[in-house]
């Protein structure tokens, strides 16, 4: 059968009514010396030191920036850890043993209301370099670099589509704390001195638009926006596309028609980082899928292990059973091998999942994954190409156009895991 899939099943009505609990005291928190875009870091801690919240401990170093390492609790550096990433790899973390005093680093300070009126795009840059903020919807990218643009900036888009099943972090962050996300948003219409910034939601969203249609009336220059509920709507291009009728060329940065896009999550980052100098200390997550018994969001310190929740929504489901979990959505997060892993800022969710042996049958040329590919590859010709590992016509079938959105695989009618081929083929082109 020929499908054209953009329609994923929605399995968040229930989670997305369910406030987060707030667990903010584990024991242990582990931060990440290196992460997928920084292979390096040093530390600037030796085993034993007392350490304060946001303090400054090390320093990650990528291709063309650093990041910043801060400490998300007080307590005591006692050693290093390895366990799973984000990115599904074992990494070296960094293992503080809360003291639960939660006494800040004096380099968090709230600044007043005439300070920040103050602040020019320089210094906005600055704060949120030294906080090391990056894009919490998952993409990790350094958010200071995008406010270094010299391109004048006239739309700001706030990312709050959240297009992938089963995450419901930002919609609960966007309900319980909708001040943050609005003093958030002028702050970056400050620094860009912007007049004009669009919140971004699918449409299916009643109670965000109730609340924010409420808030935004007494708001000057901010604008719901109810974008399409399909998915990848919250891929950027697709997003910028619904909002302002705007189709961006092939790698086109959006600075290039004067606007910028921001994670929700991440503007709650800037709002925290400009008013109180703090980096992400906490963020929303969910925890769901069918191999636990009850799924919910949650409100955590960063480093925060999954093993330490896993007892909050009251265990698995079927213990015996071998278990699936996955960092992020399931279209485009990561699979680990166990809960051995650690919610870092851009952690979104976890879900878990009881294992079911799918078996693949053969291709059976449907074309499903041709008609649902958003960016009009033809995954089952580079599938065929890297099994046939002919690298030419890997390059010719231009695989790194490819956003990862796990269509394909998703529609596949013989249930071929086909973006993992796709992922492969980059490889190959880029070689
Ligand atoms: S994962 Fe890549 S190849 Fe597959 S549908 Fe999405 S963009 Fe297309
Ligand atoms: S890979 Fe799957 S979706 Fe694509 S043509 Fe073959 S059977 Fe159909």
């Amino acid at each position: 059968m020929i499908a054209k899939t953009r329609h994923i099943e929605d399995t968040k009505k229930l989670l997305g009514s369910l406030p987060a609990v707030r667990y903010v005291d584990p024991e242990y928190v582990y931060l990440p010396i290196t992460n997928a875009r920084c292979a390096k870091g040093d530390l600037f801690i030796k085993e034993g030191d007392h350490v304060d919240t946001c303090q400054l401990i090390g320093m990650r170093h990528g291709p063309f920036f650093e990041q910043p390492i801060h400490a998300t609790c007080s307590g005591t550096f006692v050693g290093i850890e390895k366990h799973y990433h984000r990115n599904g790899k074992l990494v070296d973390f960094v293992k503080i043993k809360n003291d639960f005093k939660d006494t800040f680093d004096k380099s968090a300070k709230k600044r007043t209301p005439e300070e920040i009126a103050k602040l020019t795009k320089d210094d906005f840059t600055e704060i949120v370099k030294n906080c090391a903020l990056v894009g919490l919807g998952g993409s990790s990218f350094p958010t200071y670099v995008k406010f270094q643009t010299d391109k004048k900036i006239d739309t700001i888009l706030i990312n709050a589509i959240e297009c992938e099943p089963y995450i419901t972090a930002d919609h609960r962050l966007m309900l319980e704390y909708p001040y943050r996300v609005i003093n958030g948003i002028q702050y970056a219409m400050q620094a860009f001195n912007c007049k004009k910034a669009y919140i971004c939601i699918k449409s299916k969203y009643k109670d965000l638009k109730e609340v924010y249609s409420q808030l935004l009336k007494e708001v000057e220059g901010i604008e719901l926006c109810c974008v399409g509920n399909y998915y990848p709507q919250g891929w950027e291009v697709e997003m910028i596309k619904s909002a302002t009728g705007i189709q961006l060329n092939p790698g086109e940065l959006p600075s290039n028609r004067g606007i910028i896009d921001f994670n929700v999550s991440t503007i709650v980052g800037l709002y925290k980082a400009v008013k109180y100098n703090i980096p992400v200390i906490k963020r929303f997550i969910s925890i769901t899928g069918d191999g636990i018994n009850y799924p919910k969001n949650f409100r955590v310190r960063v480093g925060t292990s999954i093993k330490d929740l896993i007892p909050l929504v009251d265990g698995y489901k079927n213990p015996d059973k071998e278990k699936v979990f996955i960092l992020g959505g399931p279209m485009m997060g990561a699979s680990v091998p166990s809960d051995d892993c650690i919610i870092t800022k851009t952690v979104t969710s976890i879900l878990v999942f009881d294992k079911h042996d799918e078996k693949e049958e053969p291709c059976v040329r449907c074309g499903s994954c041709v008609l649902s590919c958003p960016v009009h590859l033809e995954p089952v010709q580079i599938m065929n190409a890297v099994k046939a590992a002919d690298k030419e016509r890997i390059k010719k079938l231009n695989p790194l156009k490819c956003i990862e959105c796990g269509l394909c695989a998703y529609s596949c009618t013989s249930k071929i895991q086909v973006t993992d081929y796709i992922r492969k083929a980059k490889i190959f082109a880029k070689l």
